[in-house]
């Protein structure tokens, strides 16, 4: 079977360095040995309030963002999830189709809604089956997130093998790809928890669009410990800050974690600091003045997204109308 990837992320605010690293970049390094497409997740945005405004414009950064990480625009597709109708549609047949205890599980959920589960709108609870419906439509094999998502591509995989025992071979069941460092990049502020584009405070991520000077303040405010650097793996044990942030440096000079601490062995932090601004602001700033010159070009993006959408659609339609066929829909008369 060829391989296809489909993955996507959401326009809920500027893109950071852990959306590069644990999906962008896995990207961009397999994006030849696949059919690709890429799509940028705005149904899921809305799963928790988003400023209208604010939504249209990140649409677009994220485009660009694709683009200037270094994403190919002849052999990839990009679309917009709203543009495809079939995503909407399906995602309410598989929401049908997901045992409420199977929903009850996802720890996202849980991460998200935290004390707010009865005010917080009933989409960020059924947004798992809307997520499978995305990647289900277009019979991918190869679904790659980061380690955050993983659960929800399990969750996709089971939902498709019980569909097709119910109705009939229909689904590709999918693999999750999640890169073996850089999947789970942490807060620059607390190592217990993952960077997310949404959390309130700009100083926990690097953004793909932060000014150098951001960059390199961020990162010597980044939590360390009272520490020193480590002499050996064994001493990053229960020290979540500093083997972030050593992960961090080898992903983005290609080393490995081992030969970052070999480099810096028992040396003081700042060293190390600086020489990690340094290393982010040379690999992160020019993603971003590439990305602020494609937002200029808005029509250019739109001929792209139009493009992207008619082959997204020629997938995806197929798919959906055999859902539907084998559950018992009547068929639209043409
Ligand atoms: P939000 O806080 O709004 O959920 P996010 O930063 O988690 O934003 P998503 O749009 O949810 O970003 O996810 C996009 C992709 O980035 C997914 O593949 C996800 O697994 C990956 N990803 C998100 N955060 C990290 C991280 N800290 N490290 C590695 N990969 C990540
Ligand atoms: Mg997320």
């Amino acid at each position: 079977m060829q391989k296809r990837i489909v993955s996507g992320i959401k326009p809920t605010s500027s893109m950071t360095l852990g959306n590069y690293l644990g999906a962008i970049k896995v990207w961009v390094d397999s994006q030849y040995e696949a059919e690709n497409l890429f799509f940028v997740a705005d149904h899921h945005a809305i799963t928790v309030p988003q400023d209208p405004k604010e939504m249209h414009e990140l649409t677009f950064e994220l485009v660009a963002a694709y683009i200037a990480s270094g994403l190919d625009i002849e052999t990839n597709t990009f679309f917009l999830q709203s543009h495809v109708p079939a995503h909407m549609e399906l995602g309410w047949i598989l929401t049908c189709q997901s045992p409420m205890g199977w929903l009850k599980r996802m720890t996202q959920f849980k991460d998200k809604a935290g004390k707010n589960q009865d005010s917080i709108g009933a989409g960020l609870f059924t947004y798992p089956s809307l997520m499978a419906a995305d990647i289900l439509l277009y019979s991918a094999t190869h679904v790659p997130v980061g380690d955050d998502q993983k659960q929800h591509v399990e969750l996709t995989r089971d939902l498709a093998i019980s569909f097709n025992q119910k109705f009939g071979d229909v689904f590709t069941v999918p693999e999750p790809v999640i890169a073996k460092e850089g999947a789970r990049i942490m807060s620059l502020r607390d190592g217990t928890k993952k960077m997310s584009k949404s959390d309130p405070s700009d100083m926990t991520r690097i953004n793909l669009l932060d000014s150098a000077e951001a960059i390199v303040d961020k990162i010597k405010r980044a939590k360390t410990d009272t520490g020193v650097m480590p002499s050996s793996s064994e001493e990053l044990k229960d020290r979540p800050e500093v083997k972030n942030l050593i992960e961090i440096y080898g992903l983005l000079s290609g080393i490995s974690s081992v030969q970052v601490i070999e480099q810096f062995d028992g040396q003081p932090f700042s060293p190390f600091k600086n020489a990690l601004g340094e290393l982010i602001v040379e690999k992160i700033t020019p993603i971003g003045a590439q990305m602020n010159v494609l937002m200029n070009d808005r029509a250019e993006l739109l001929r792209l997204l139009a493009k992207g959408r008619d082959k997204a659609a020629d997938l995806a339609n197929p798919t959906l109308a055999k859902v539907k066929e084998v559950m018992g829909f009547v068929a639209n008369p043409s």
